[in-house]
């Protein structure tokens, strides 16, 4: 995967090692950048050199196979750049992209100029993008859902499943919105009535390994959700903010 340095442990590529060891992967950790954060937001990030990026996903894939790629946090529009260059010489692989934009605390992890790279570029590529509501409002520029999915299945990506955790309500309905075919509902439990810090990557990540291991995509849901939600139902409070996902659960594989 692809994704930021948080150093409160609770996002990005922590969350991304942590849940895919769970489910049974093998995680390649690619950082696209560091961040200064805590339980409550991002204060700072700078992105990691793209050149050295572009680097380890070749000496990755030249000794590793890999059966899915995840991104979250991407640092810049040039290691998107980067990336879709590697995708070029390598397709076939599954990519599940989490468009991070900002953090739940509202600090900013992507500029206008990563935001246009991911919509222009990445979602094309993409066999599923993961918004969560206020990311699908800022990507598909329209408060309505359905037509904001639409606007985003159009840039060319396979399937876009709509996040409801930043909604309210003792349940959070995710839709899986793909070309030709009615959307798709899970309706899930809400844990407590908190945001918890590191859910969006945790999900994608899961996500991700499920579809690696050759579940089909309403399969690699299912089994995120569950996972996430079990997760959730054991949040560690560290530090003051939010609090996060427990990954450790024990989970039957
Ligand atoms: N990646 C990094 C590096 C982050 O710092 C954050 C949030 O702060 C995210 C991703 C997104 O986190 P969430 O899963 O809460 O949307």
């Amino acid at each position: 995967m692809l994704s930021g340095l948080d150093p409160s442990g609770g996002a990005g590529i922590q969350a991304d090692i942590q849940a895919i060891t769970s489910l049974g992967g093998h995680p390649l950790p690619v950082l696209t950048c560091l961040t200064v954060q805590d339980t409550n937001n991002v204060y700072n990030a700078k992105a990691i050199d793209p050149g050295f990026i572009r680097q380890q996903l070749e000496c990755l894939a030249n000794d590793i196979p890999i059966h899915a790629i995840k991104t979250g946090a991407m640092g810049n529009g040039a290691i998107v750049s980067i990336l879709m260059d590697f995708l070029e010489s390598r397709p076939g692989i599954p990519m599940i992209v989490d468009p991070v934009i900002k953090a739940a605390g509202g600090g900013d992890l992507a500029d206008d100029e990563l935001v246009e790279a991911m919509k222009s570029n990445l979602f094309a590529k993409a066999e599923m993008i993961t918004p969560n509501g206020i990311e699908l409002i800022q990507l598909g520029g329209c408060e309505s859902e359905g037509l904001a999915a639409d606007r985003l299945l159009m840039a060319g990506c396979k399937s876009v499943l709509v996040t409801g955790g930043h909604g309210t309500g003792t349940h959070i309905i995710n839709t899986l919105y793909c070309h030709d075919q009615a959307p798709m509902h899970w309706e899930v439990d809400r844990v407590g009535d908190n945001e918890y810090h590191g859910t969006g990557c945790t999900l994608a990540a899961a996500i991700a390994t499920g579809l690696a291991s050759g579940l089909s995509a309403r399969a690699a849901i299912s089994q995120a959700q569950n996972y996430v939600h079990r997760t959730l139902l054991q949040a560690l409070t560290v530090g003051q903010g939010q609090r996060i996902p427990d990954r450790g659960i024990p989970w039957e594989r």
